[in-house]
């Protein structure tokens, strides 16, 4: 007998949820993320009531959700998850494996972006061999522990001021065993920066980050390159870059934009892109 396969889709997904809650399940146009076996949902407001019983189905649907999770949106400038079990297990503590590396995280407690996949892709493929890189914005290491794993730098200083996020970046360290290449370090980066160290920095952190430019220029050992996210607007993302440039001069850097990209959407006509902003 021919077993048939089940389509792992969200147009799948919703169809099955239409089947319950008739026209609405139309609202349900977030998209999911797999974290691990932990499936995130982002709901309108308008579905909220019926998060449960989305989560349900989502749970049924999935063969590799353990646990749902609604997330409503990530908080404060230490990037909170605002997030609730819907569905499944309560311990959301997963390990996601992406590109060879591993990384043990709770998405309910530490914030991971699925939309940044191409870009953690991006550094892990850059050539590094010898470089001595400044992670800003660490996080769990979605940056650090690709770069360090694939791309061959002499060392990575991992700056994240949260300290239960920081405690998963360390853990992450040493699942990866990058012990030897990667030092993390707990504090604001305005702070616990290197002065005079890199050949490369990475500003994973987009709100304001002009806030944080002089900071990674002063990490700069003899020029380099600076990573620098931002959000901009559809026809504004050349200048945006510009001002980056702009800002550099003001600091007494002399900078140009040697490349950017489209990083993922933020929100209607808003992208989330980064610079690859050189330094001399
Ligand atoms: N770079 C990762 C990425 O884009 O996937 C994730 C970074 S997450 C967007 C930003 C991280 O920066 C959070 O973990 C937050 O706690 C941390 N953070 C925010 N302000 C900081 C600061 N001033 N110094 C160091 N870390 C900070």
């Amino acid at each position: 007998m021919q077993t048939q396969m089940r389509r792992v889709s969200f147009a799948e997904l919703r169809r099955l949820v239409a089947e319950r809650l008739g026209e609405k399940a139309e609202l349900l146009r977030g998209g999911w993320e797999l974290i691990g076996d932990v499936l995130v949902l982002q709901l309108p407001e308008e579905l909220f009531a019926y998060r449960y019983e989305i989560g349900r189905i989502a749970l049924d649907f999935h063969p590799r959700a353990r646990s749902v999770v609604v997330r409503r949106g990530i908080a404060h400038e230490l990037r909170y998850p605002l997030a609730e079990v819907v569905a499944g297990d309560r311990n959301t503590l997963t390990l996601h494996k992406e590109n060879r590396c591993l990384f043990r995280i709770d998405p309910c407690r530490v914030m991971f972006s699925s939309g940044n996949q191409g870009e953690r892709l991006r550094m892990a493929q850059l050539d590094l061999s010898g470089e001595r890189v400044v992670d800003m914005f660490a996080g769990i290491g979605q940056f650090t522990i690709p770069m360090a794993k694939h791309a061959s730098p002499a060392k990575v200083v991992a700056v994240e001021k949260r300290r239960e996020t920081f405690d998963f970046l360390c853990e992450n360290v040493r699942l990866n065993r990058v012990e030897h290449i990667v030092e993390p370090v707990l504090g604001d980066c305005r702070v616990a920066t290197p002065e005079n160290f890199a050949d490369r920095v990475v500003m994973g952190y987009f709100f304001s980050p002009e806030r944080f430019l002089s900071t990674a220029l002063r990490a700069l050992r003899d020029g380099g390159v600076v990573h620098y996210h931002a959000i901009a607007a559809g026809e504004g993302i050349d200048a945006e870059g510009q001002k980056v440039v702009e800002l550099a001069a003001e600091l007494g850097y002399s900078a140009r934009v040697r490349n950017r990209r489209i990083v993922k959407s933020y929100a209607p006509k808003r992208w989330h892109v980064v610079y690859d902003i050189e330094v001399r």
